[in-house]
């Protein structure tokens, strides 16, 4: 393994499917739906199989999904972009932010970036030789409200070398929209410091009462500095398509899209026309799968709270983070999900691993739980973490 990417191993994803597997476990581990899409999507990439869509698509993506991207964004409160400069199709979220990492950091630049973070964006400012400068956010002290960050801590983090910053709203793993006035410091620190932002919003349809998903690139003057990344994923249950799109001004999507040419080139065939048709189903179906999966949220975070596990109530997302110290009295949420299919069949994520290890101890604590389930899975898995040994 290169120097690059020492100390990135398995992805703790990977590792925790494979006991959920092993050990016979419910998986509330990984977050991926075990529900499938709207059936009239899927239907468009079963019938474009066997079809030119069979072959390498366009480079940008084909335009009916480059259009239907730039009016979904538009639709849903973004700016207007231009289909055939400013809207690029990627291989899933994943590759949108890497690339856009590789296309836009030289060696030693830096990254500012709230922590508890997904896991991919250490690794991909590593591969891009960055650096990584991370914030905390903290969970609540009554186990209630938001999760907050101090204004103090960001503006330490931002350094002369500092070039971008990566914001994830609403988050994986805490579940925070951020709000508006959060927002606007973000976007004034970005101005001052003249960095580009990398907007990750793959969960924007996935956000329940009392919260509103707001881009950090609808801010006065942040359109021409950011770039939104969005994923088919978590909006049409098709997390193995691997189809996601980024957006901005056009000479930032025209270095990404330089990167993504010699990462994959092009990706998704029969599925890039299948999400173009899902990104036009009416509004409906957006409120649709929040009212859902909100209700998804009640269930687990009952039964969590009934189970003796306090729980952050997430406002968006399918994660929810509990504080195992009740049941784990030495508070060690990673030795806690190792043992948590031989004590109630389940499985999740220990938070600590979205952390860097400067601020790991402030996550040892906390354990991420998925509710993105059906109704049979996820009242078996309450029932099972209510019987908890
Ligand atoms: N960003 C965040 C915050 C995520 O949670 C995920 C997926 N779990 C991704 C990016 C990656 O999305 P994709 O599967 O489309 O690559
Ligand atoms: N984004 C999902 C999660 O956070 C899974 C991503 C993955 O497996 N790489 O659980």
């Amino acid at each position: 393994l290169s120097s690059r990417l020492q100390g990135f191993g398995t992805t703790v994803f990977a590792e925790m499917s494979a006991l959920a597997v092993a050990t016979g476990s419910i998986n509330l581990g990984q977050g991926f739906p075990d529900y499938p899409g709207p059936p009239e999507v899927l239907e468009v990439a079963r019938s474009a199989i066997g079809t030119a869509h069979d072959q390498y698509p366009p480079g940008p993506g084909i335009p009916e999904l480059r259009t239907a991207v730039a009016e979904h964004v538009h639709r849903f409160g973004g700016h207007a972009h231009d289909p055939d400069t400013e809207v690029l199709v990627t291989a899933g979220a994943t590759e949108a932010l890497t690339a856009a990492l590789l296309a836009l950091l030289e060696p030693g630049d830096e990254v500012v970036l709230f922590e508890p973070m997904y896991d991919s964006y250490a690794a991909g400012i590593a591969m891009a030789g960055g650096v990584a400068r991370p914030v905390p956010l903290r969970p609540p002290p009554s186990g209630t409200g938001p999760w907050t960050f101090d204004p103090a801590e960001l503006r330490a983090a931002v350094t002369p070398r500092a070039r971008l910053l990566l914001l994830n709203t609403p988050h994986n793993p805490t579940g925070k929209v951020f709000t508006r006035a959060e927002l606007g410091t973000l976007a004034a620190l970005a101005m001052e410091h003249e960095l580009l932002v990398l907007a990750d919003e793959v969960y924007e349809h996935l956000v329940f009462t009392g919260a509103r998903h707001a881009s950090l690139s609808t801010v006065p003057g942040m359109r021409e500095r950011t770039l939104v990344v969005g994923s088919a994923g978590k909006t049409f249950n098709v997390t193995g398509w691997k189809v996601g799109w980024i957006c901005g001004p056009a000479p930032l999507v025209s270095a990404v899209r330089t990167a993504k040419q010699f990462l994959t080139y092009v990706n998704g065939g029969p599925f890039q026309p299948a999400v173009a048709a899902g990104l036009r189903l009416p509004d409906e179906y957006f409120a649709g799968i929040a009212r859902d999966l909100e209700h998804r949220r009640d269930v687990l975070v009952e039964g969590l709270t009934a189970a003796g596990l306090p729980v952050v109530c997430p406002e968006a997302t399918y994660f929810a983070t509990v504080d195992v110290r009740p049941v784990q009295p030495d508070g060690d949420g990673l030795a806690f999900c190792r043992a948590l299919p031989e004590r109630a069949g389940v499985v999740a994520v220990p938070t600590v691993v979205f952390y860097s290890s400067e601020h790991a101890h402030l996550g040892r604590h906390l354990v991420r739980f998925a509710f993105c389930k059906g109704d049979a899975v996820l009242a078996e898995a309450v029932d099972r973490l209510g019987g908890m040994g």
